[in-house]
């Protein structure tokens, strides 16, 4: 669990006081102090935001709420304030970590490639250098640019579920959250089994972490220490680096499936890519869509639709 909220300074100074005995010896950048408390991690940032991390994290979070409320300083809206916070601008997280994400899954043409990386904190600077974030919010020209020099500059693990074996899951009733857990638990595990010392697992929340769990109950073995974060691209470099190297690999395999059908494929799910599956099975017949589309997709029964 983490939360995340903004105190008033004199609220500041009683955690700089109370947490002074537990504080630990290195602060992350940007911070003024970073404390354990049972197994409760609290860093207070220079911003004024403060971070709690940890299974019983609201106790100490919402002791610190109620301190900040008696002072005066928690505004009407603030319990609004602090549930967007939480899922919008959560702290970069300058701290060694592996972190896994997935692409293709809103795309009816082409595979699903999921990532999971390993970042060091020493490497965080130089990636921000070379221009990684979040893959949605880079072209396909600078993907195409920095894909190769991630996969040769950062340790990570990658797999690719084509479609013809996504068709061959789907039908057994894995529904597209269900495969993306199964997805990044193999991943994470085969990161993890790497023996890397790391401080923190971050998944780009896609799912409440209960229902991540549950779909992972048949699992032989589960990467179960993972932070959960939503919008974690931005915020968490092996999350980006994941990202950008799913999406490279994406680009590359979708680049291939273009050659051979002698047409460039179209990305998403909209008319565009209606269309063209049309044409595609004018031209190969419909069983070729097994082998390029995820047939799953509402696109799939609109396309059927057409053909009559
Ligand atoms: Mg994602």
């Amino acid at each position: 669990m983490t939360i995340v909220f903004k105190v008033s300074e004199p609220t500041q100074k009683k955690m700089i006081n109370y947490y002074d005995h537990k504080k630990r010896e290195k602060n992350p950048p940007y911070s003024i102090f970073q404390a354990d408390e049972a197994d409760t991690i609290i860093t207070l940032y220079q911003s004024g935001k403060v971070m709690f991390q940890g299974i019983s994290a609201d106790i100490d979070a919402n002791m610190w709420k109620e301190i900040e409320k008696k002072s005066g300083h928690l505004i009407e809206d603030q319990q609004k304030k602090e549930s967007k916070e939480k899922t919008t601008s959560h702290p970069f997280i300058y701290e060694t970590t592996i972190g896994s994400d997935e692409v293709g899954t809103g795309d009816y043409f082409g595979p699903i490639v999921v990532t999971a990386s390993y970042v060091p904190k020493s490497k965080i600077a130089e990636l921000k250098e070379l221009g990684v974030t979040d893959s949605k919010k880079l072209n396909d020209e600078k993907i195409m640019e920095i894909g190769p020099k991630l996969i040769a500059s950062v340790e990570h693990c990658t797999f690719i579920l084509d479609n013809m074996n996504y068709n061959k899951y789907q039908p057994l009733g894995y529904n597209m959250n269900q495969m993306k857990a199964i997805l990044h638990n193999k991943v994470l595990l085969e990161m993890k089994h790497k023996n890397k010392t790391y401080n923190q697992i971050v998944v780009d929340q896609f799912e409440p972490p209960k229902s991540y769990f549950n779909h992972l109950i048949k699992a032989k073995e589960v990467v179960r220490d993972i932070t959960f974060i939503t919008k974690a691209e931005s915020i968490c470099s092996s999350v980006a680096v994941s990202s950008c190297i799913s999406r490279y690999i994406f680009l590359k395999k979708m680049n291939e499936l273009s050659i051979a059908l002698g047409m460039t494929l179209q990305k998403g799910a909209g008319e565009l890519v209606d269309n063209q599956a049309l044409t595609i099975i004018k031209k190969y017949g419909f069983s070729k869509l097994t082998e390029i589309a995820k047939l799953n997709f509402k696109n799939t029964e609109k396309i059927k639709s057409h053909l009559n």
